[in-house]
């Protein structure tokens, strides 16, 4: 079966590798990936390859998608994936993309247990087991303001990520080498660190986003250990040491080329 597999993933990445024009167009617009190794970018094209090819990319209202904004999709998809493997992503299969923010409206539960119906504008959004939901506005306005740490694609597949272990918590599957305890500890002393500048009005370097539950500040804390791993090491250096052993990644030292 494993031999099958390889077989099929070496005649897709043959078959249907993203053309070198698309895959140096799209790249060349993406600033975060610059520092990357050629390796890196080769293990990258690979990836999104395959993204591209298991994935069921379409638009919503009647929105087309071209290619390239597939690739884009695809290759900031992936980047998350980069050192841990496209199977972490295969558990689902859909991502629909919405022109800009959609509308969502659900009952939530407030802290004393009255429901309210809810709307929200969003700009993303992840089921647990469902499609993942995009705004191509949203991932436009990523692209040209890379350096404030917004990326609604990573921000989304760390939700996925998180969820591979039950309900979004802030706890993704750790690595055999890696302690939960640890993980436990430092990310709940930075959450509520960051929790108490806000209620005490001071100035935070992190989307205030963060602090709506544990969930969301794995998804904003990932968005800038890849997007701004210069402000999340200045500010949340064990935090950001925990992502960089997460993810198998060091986009500080990419940043660091960069300049
Ligand atoms: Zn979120």
């Amino acid at each position: 079966m494993i031999f099958l597999k390889r077989a099929r993933t070496r005649y897709t990445l043959h078959r249907y590798a993203i053309k070198h024009k698309l895959w140096v167009a799209v790249t060349s617009q993406l600033q975060v990936l610059q520092g990357m190794s050629s390796v890196e970018k080769a293990h990258l094209r690979e990836l999104s390859t395959l993204f591209v090819h298991e994935k069921n990319i379409f638009g919503a209202q009647d929105f087309q998608l071209t290619e390239e904004m597939r690739v884009m999709i695809a290759v900031q998809a992936c980047l998350p994936i980069l050192a841990l493997g496209i199977e972490l992503v295969s558990t689902w299969s859909d991502i629909i993309v919405y022109p800009d923010a959609f509308q969502v409206s659900r009952d939530e539960r407030d802290e004393f247990g009255i429901v309210h119906h809810e709307t929200h504008l969003l700009s993303g959004e992840s089921w647990q087991r469902g499609p993942l939901i995009l705004s191509w506005q949203d991932i436009e306005m990523d692209r040209q303001r890379w350096q404030q740490g917004h990326n609604v694609v990573i921000h989304e597949i760390a939700h996925k990520l998180d969820s591979l272990n039950g309900s979004a918590n802030g706890m993704p599957p750790l690595h055999v080498a890696m302690h939960p305890e640890q993980w436990a500890t430092t990310f709940s002393a930075a959450y509520q660190l960051f929790t108490q500048r806000l209620e005490h009005h001071q100035r935070v370097c992190v989307n205030p986003y963060a602090a709506t539950n544990p969930a969301e500040f794995f998804a904003v804390f990932s968005e800038y250990f890849f997007c701004a791993p210069d402000i999340l090491k200045n500010h949340f250096a064990d935090v950001y040491q925990l992502l960089q052993l997460y993810y198998r990644q060091d986009p500080l030292r990419r940043c660091q080329i960069r300049q």
